[in-house]
């Protein structure tokens, strides 16, 4: 049946294939972006679409809409951008989660939560599973994200045992794909970009810190399927591909399948950089029937094709 749905953040790298997916399932999609990270460019294909409305809006402030479904994307992701304004990042994981859930319980629709691996900080524990309650900095310069999502996840099990709003909420690990912004700043856009112009590749300290990739496809398969679980699941629940690599094996990878002539170079570590992060994603396996299907090599290769061509188009 299709459902009216609200996707906040839906100009974004990942909203904007969310978008892409729900429309394609027969829903009508609002997507509600103040373009901070976000471009329309990345929606634009859609806005033939008799289905899909776009909607410059910035949810640190109220909107009313009528809705069956809101999926909470809103919020810078790459630590460049959220540390732009540290403030603001807080207010729109805050206030804007405060503002969606108090639609989702006005319009009585179900609200699924983008939050993330970062409310594991750097983690003790590893791999890490849902129930593992993290080591995050309160006071350092990634605290207003992942303090903002903590508190996010806060609000959305309080609305849930206060006004019986139906919710959901997600942990992403590291997503990358197609339509990440090529300045975004994050390491797999960064890498790549950097290979394709034959600069040098900025590793952070020596490389060996880890990350586990997810490719774009497979997190939006599972997001839809948690938003579709059954009714007592509320999460939170991992998404992410377990596979873990060095940021120097990353490096390397990007070098091998670009043919750049890119030599790689240390920088400074970031203040409180984890120094590993992988999934447990049991939980996502027996609730949700998930587990991601792109190997990185693929993933990589596709969204190397990706920057390629953009990169080709605004030359
Ligand atoms: P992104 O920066 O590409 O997308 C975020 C979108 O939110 C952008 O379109 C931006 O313009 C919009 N936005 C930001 N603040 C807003 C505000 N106040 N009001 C309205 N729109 C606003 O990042 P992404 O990678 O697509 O991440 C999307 C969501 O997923 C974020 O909530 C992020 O925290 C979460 N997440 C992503 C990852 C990842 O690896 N990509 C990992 C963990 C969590
Ligand atoms: N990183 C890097 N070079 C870059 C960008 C990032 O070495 O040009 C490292 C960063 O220090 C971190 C990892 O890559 O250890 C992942 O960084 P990203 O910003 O993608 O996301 P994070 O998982 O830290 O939020």
């Amino acid at each position: 049946m299709s459902k009216k749905i609200l996707v906040t953040g839906g100009a974004g790298f990942i909203g904007s294939h969310l978008c892409e997916k729900l429309l394609n399932e027969g829903n009508e999609v609002i997507c509600v972006d103040n373009f901070f990270t976000g471009s329309k460019k990345n929606v634009t294909h859609l806005l033939d679409n008799n289905n899909f409305e776009l909607i410059r809006h910035d949810i640190v402030f109220p909107i009313f809409l009528e809705v069956d479904e809101i999926y909470n994307f809103a919020c810078p992701a790459s630590p460049v951008h959220y540390q732009f304004n540290p403030i603001k990042t807080m207010k729109t994981s805050v206030l804007g989660a405060m503002n969606m859930l108090g639609m989702a319980k006005r319009v009585k629709a179900k609200i699924l939560q983008a939050s993330t691996s970062e409310v594991y900080g750097d983690p003790d524990v590893h791999p890490q599973p849902e129930s593992y309650k993290g080591n995050v900095n309160t006071i350092g310069i990634r605290s207003c994200y992942d303090e903002g999502k903590r508190c996010s996840e806060t609000l959305f099990f309080d609305y849930n045992r206060e006004h019986k709003v139906k919710i959901k909420v997600i942990r992403i690990f590291n997503t990358y794909g197609p339509k990440m912004h090529p300045q975004d700043g994050r390491v797999v856009s960064n890498f790549i970009v950097q290979a394709l112009t034959n600069r040098d590749i900025t590793v952070y300290g020596k490389g060996d810190q880890t990350r586990s990739f997810c490719y774009v496809s497979d997190l939006v398969d599972g997001i839809v399927k948690m938003m579709n679980s059954r009714d007592g699941f509320l999460g939170p629940v991992n998404l992410g591909n377990p596979c873990e690599f060095t940021i120097l094996e990353l490096a390397k990878k990007v070098i091998e399948f670009t043919g750049s002539k890119s030599k790689i170079i240390y920088n400074e570590l970031p203040q409180d950089d984890p120094k590993q992060r992988q999934p447990i994603i049991d939980l996502a396996k027996k609730e949700l029937n998930w587990e991601p299907k792109v190997p990185l090599n693929e993933g990589l290769k596709k969204t190397i094709e990706y920057f390629d061509k953009v990169l080709k188009e605004t030359k």
